[in-house]
Order: structure tokens, then C-alpha cells, then sequence
């Protein structure tokens, strides 16, 4: 522990943001590096505890309670005091193939359950993990490093998610020789095409990543869809073992009046071919423009933040985001103790965005769409929603009960559904014969990731159901470990 009174001595401090009305223009990342000196001193507010819960990674009422990678975090939090950057990066490593990710994106399980949380702010562990990457990728210090000795074993990777990249990277390293095969054009899951460039740059992060692995020995197979362009049955033939990451990619569509007009899209629809566009300089067939429309997202999460982001750019002129559970309270509730996922209520970027924009949060709580209003040429024109109140039903279930009287009827030239997603896509699934849950995800127990066919391994969302980059990860360097385990007989993978 580098300062045993830092905690006492020094405040919490965050890196800076570009402000909303001005990166709303671009793009671009939008958070600034903070100065050495300051990243040392939070790096000081690090307790070294006894029992520390930022790092032990734990499912609590559902959600993820610290690191679900098991980062080491005061190991480096000590380092970076000590300004040992380099040693803080190994440490890093060690849990962690892709840093630069979770420092970007992840929502901190750690910071949540930091014990100093429970009486300060806590530590500001996730500003921590993302200087120590990029800090690793400005001095050069993250290189290729292919394995030296190869196996004679063949992998496949099937999507090239965190999940898949993770699984690559690692089953690489212990010398197999893996490849990743993609249906999109470019390689990343929704690293790539999900959570929009100005959160993770494309070009400057993800694909500085992917160059990486590609220079290790991992090959990367894009516009081939497995089960489509090639067989399931043939996969299997042609390799040793396959690692399933394909993902949680149904989305859960809301089927009221209307929902076949025109103008009406899921979010994954509309942020995918902005990314597309963006990275390949020009709007594709599927590019959906947010331009001058009154916008309408059914969905309050991070997907419908990422929505609300990038119709700002886009010039919508106004948007609203819909959401049918209540407002989360400013501080925890005595229902949600540390060290729990603190469900406290946040204005994400998204939110702050719209807010410089248009003078409030977009969100309107406790509220649902009842009907989609069209015009002559059956385009969309606006959203008709009403305020609800949870109550049980008869089998005291909690279900929503309109209010009556809060009718309300919003403008809307486009609606993005994103209400979440419902499982994996199940053709594959079903070619490769694999048994499921109860939620239509692949069944394979987590730490053991084996699937109902022996040599077929299954990690990430379509595993686990739409969760984190950081669980992705933890998942693809699981199966990665059972994987080398079934090939060779033992493993030395974490
Ligand atoms: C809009 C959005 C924003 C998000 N933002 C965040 C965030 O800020 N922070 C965070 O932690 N999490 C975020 N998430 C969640 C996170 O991105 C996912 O949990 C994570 O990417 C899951 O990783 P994965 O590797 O399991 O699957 P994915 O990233 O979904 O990758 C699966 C890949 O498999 C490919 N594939 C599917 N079927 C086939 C096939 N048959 N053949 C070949 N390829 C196939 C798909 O094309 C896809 O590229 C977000 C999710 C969305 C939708
Ligand atoms: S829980 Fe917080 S204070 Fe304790 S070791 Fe982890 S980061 Fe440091």
C-alpha cells in the first residue's frame, strides 16, 4: 500500500469530459487524459484491504458485484502511486487481455463494491485501468507476442466479440492454431458494431487490438457466416475443438398497433450502419438518418443511451427516451446495500447530451407505448404512450397497470426499439445439435463452459444472455482454459 493515509488526505477526482454541446459535433472520444500527478494521488486513495471486494468478482441479486475478471486492482493502484506504470501494466495483463476495452466501457462492478464506497466516494479504479493501457500503448510496451512453440491443434472461433477475442487470444497463446470465424465485415461483435465509436474508437482502439492479435498467429475469417456459408458439420470435421461466442443478438420487439409502419427500427439496426458509415466513409443502403426527425426510443438502458447519442449527432430535432420502470433513487436504497451494484439513478452521456441540447433528461419514467400512429404513405408520425403504476396480479406477480388519464401522444419520424435482447439466434444452434436453458441460451455451466457436445465450448452472451464486455471477457478466457484442457490433456491457462 503506497500511502496509508491517502484515502484520508485526498478527494475523488474523474478525468475530464469535452463538454456535451461541443462533442456532440464529432465522433470522437470524448474523455481527456488525467495528469500524471492526479492519477498517482487517486492511485494513493487505495486502502490495500484485507478482504478486497473490488477485485472478487461475485453475482449479487442478479447483477455483478466487483471485477468480474478479478483485475488486481490494488496491486496496481499501488503501482501507479509509484508511478511503476509498466509493472502495472503486466499486472494488468495478467487478468485482462483487452484493458483499453473495460477501461473505456465497462460500468465498474469494482468501483461499486470498493469498501471505501461505503463511507466516501470510491476509488476511481476504472480512470486507473484506462491510463495504465493507454500508457502501455503510447510507450510501446504492448507489442505481438506470438507463442513460441506451436501444437498441432486447430480451434475455431466462432464471433468475434470480446468473448471470441478473448477465447482467440488466450487458446493462441498456448500455441493452437486458431481461427476466428465473423458474419460482419470487420471483425469485434459489438466492440465494433454495438456501442458507438465516440465510447471505443473503431480505428484508433479496436482495430489497433485485432492488428495485435492478428500478428500473433490469430486468423480472422469476416463475411462468413457460420451455418451458412459454411457448415456446422463441416466445422467440427475440420477442427480439433470450436468455441461458440456468436452472442445475444435477438432483440425483443414490441408488437402494438402500428409496429409495421415505416420509420420503425430496433437500435441495433440504426447504430450498426452509423458505424458502418462512419468507418467506411459513407452511408451504406441500411443507413438510417436521424436528421431533423423527432426521435422516439422505446427503452431507457445503455442501448437507448448509445441511441440517444448518435441521433444528436446525427441533427434530430428533438428525442425522447421511454421507459417503463421508475426512476432510480439518487442514493442507494436500504433494499440495495454495498456491496451491491449500486442501482442509483445517473445521467450517462447520452442523457447529459440531450439535456445540453434540449434543456432535460430524455427519459420519461413509469411510461410505455401503447400504439405507433402512421401517416398517408405509412410512415410513423407519432408514439402514443401512457404512464403505468406496478401492481401484482393474481399470482402476485409484478405487472405494469396503465394510469388513466396520463394519455399522451409524442411526435415521432423514427422509433428505435431497444428493449433489450431475448438470447442467441438459434439456427446454429440447432445445426450443431447443442442442448439449451431455459432462456434459449447455450447450455454450458460457467468456470466449465462445455457444451453438450464434448470439444464444443460456449462463452459470452449467448452463454450467459446480453450482459458486459467484462464478462464476455472473463467467459472467453474461461472456455479458452477448458478448451487447451480437453486438447491437450492439462492446462496452464488461467
Ligand atoms: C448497443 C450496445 C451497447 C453496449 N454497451 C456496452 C457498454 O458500454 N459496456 C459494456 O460492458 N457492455 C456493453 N454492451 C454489452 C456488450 O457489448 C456485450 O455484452 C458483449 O459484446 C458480448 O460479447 P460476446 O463476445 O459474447 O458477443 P458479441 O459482442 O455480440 O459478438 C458476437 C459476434 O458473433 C457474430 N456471429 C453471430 N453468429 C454468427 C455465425 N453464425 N457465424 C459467424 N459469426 C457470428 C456476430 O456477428 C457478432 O460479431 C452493449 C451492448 C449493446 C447492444
Ligand atoms: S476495495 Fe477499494 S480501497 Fe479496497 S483495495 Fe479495492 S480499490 Fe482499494
Amino acid at each position: 500500500m503506497g500511502k496509508p493515509t491517502g484515502f484520508m488526505e485526498y478527494l475523488r477526482e474523474v478525468a475530464q469530459e469535452v463538454a456535451p454541446a461541443d462533442r456532440i459535433r464529432n465522433w470522437d472520444e470524448f474523455h481527456l487524459h488525467m495528469p500524471e500527478d492526479s492519477l498517482r494521488t487517486q492511485g494513493a486513495r487505495c486502502m490495500d484491504c484485507g478482504t478486497p471486494f473490488c477485485h472478487t468478482g461475485m453475482t449479487i441479486s442478479g447483477m455483478a458485484s466487483g471485477c468480474p475478471v478479478n483485475n488486481l486492482i490494488p496491486e496496481w493502484n499501488d503501482l501507479v502511486y509509484r508511478g511503476l506504470w509498466e509493472e502495472a501494466l503486466e499486472r494488468l495483463h495478467k487478468t485482462n487481455n483487452f484493458p483499453e476495452f473495460t477501461g473505456r466501457v465497462c460500468p465498474a462492478p469494482c468501483e461499486g463494491s470498493c469498501v471505501l464506497g461505503i463511507t466516501n466516494p470510491p476509488v476511481t479504479i476504472k480512470n486507473i485501468e484506462y491510463s495504465i493501457a493507454e500508457k502501455g500503448w503510447e510507450s510501446g510496451w504492448i507489442t505481438p507476442t506470438p507463442p513460441q512453440q506451436r501444437t498441432d491443434k486447430k480451434v475455431a472461433v466462432i464471433g468475434s466479440g470480446p468473448a471470441g477475442l478473448a477465447a482467440a487470444a488466450q487458446l493462441n497463446s498456448a500455441g493452437h492454431w486458431v481461427t476466428v470465424y465473423e458474419r460482419a465485415d470487420r471483425p469485434g461483435g459489438l466492440l465494433m458494431y454495438g456501442i458507438p465509436n465516440m465510447k471505443l474508437d473503431k480505428q484508433q482502439v479496436v482495430q489497433r487490438r485485432l492488428d495485435v492479435l492478428e500478428a500473433e498467429g490469430v486468423t480472422f475469417v469476416c463475411n462468413t457466416e457460420v451455418g451458412k456459408d459454411i457448415s456446422a458439420e463441416n466445422l467440427l470435421k475440420e477442427f480439433d475443438s470450436v468455441v461458440l461466442c456468436t452472442g445475444s443478438t435477438k432483440p425483443r420487439d414490441l408488437p402494438i398497433e402500428g409496429r409495421e409502419l415505416k420509420g420503425i427500427h430496433f437500435a441495433m439496426e440504426f447504430l450498426t450502419a452509423n458505424t458502418r458509415s462512419l468507418l467506411d466513409g459513407y452511408p451504406g443502403n441500411d443507413y438510417i438518418s436521424a436528421a431533423g426527425k423527432d426521435v422516439v426510443i422505446i427503452g431507457g438502458g445503455d442501448t437507448g443511451t448509445d441511441c440517444v447519442g448518435t441521433s444528436i449527432r446525427h441533427g434530430c430535432n428533438s428525442v425522447t427516451q421511454v421507459e417503463i420502470m421508475p426512476q432510480p433513487p439518487e442514493t442507494r436504497s436500504a433494499g440495495n446495500p454495498w456491496p451491491e451494484w449500486p442501482k442509483v439513478y445517473k445521467m450517462d452521456y447520452g442523457q447529459e447530451e440531450a439535456a445540453a441540447m434540449f434543456g432535460d433528461d430524455p427519459r420519461a419514467y413509469l411510461t410505455t407505448a401503447t400504439k405507433f400512429e402512421g401517416d398517408e404513405q405509412g410512415n410513423v408520425k407519432a408514439v402514443h404512450t401512457v404512464q403505468i403504476q406496478w401492481g401484482k396480479d393474481e399470482n402476485g406477480r409484478f405487472v405494469p397497470q396503465n394510469v388513466p388519464g396520463t394519455e399522451k401522444v409524442v411526435p415521432a419520424h423514427l422509433v428505435l426499439l431497444a428493449m433489450g435482447f431475448l438470447g442467441p439466434e438459434q439456427p446454429l444452434i440447432d445445426a450443431l445439435g447443442l442442448e439449451k436453458d431455459g432462456r434459449s441460451n447455450v447450455k454450458a455451466e460457467h468456470e466449465q463452459y462445455t457444451t453438450s457436445i464434448p470439444g464444443v465450448f460456449a462463452a459470452g452472451d449467448c452463454r450467459r444472455g446480453q450482459s458486459l464486455v467484462v464478462w464476455a471477457i472473463n467467459e472467453g478466457r474461461g472456455a479458452a482454459r477448458e478448451c487447451d484442457r480437453y486438447l491437450m490433456g492439462t492446462t496452464e491457462l488461467p
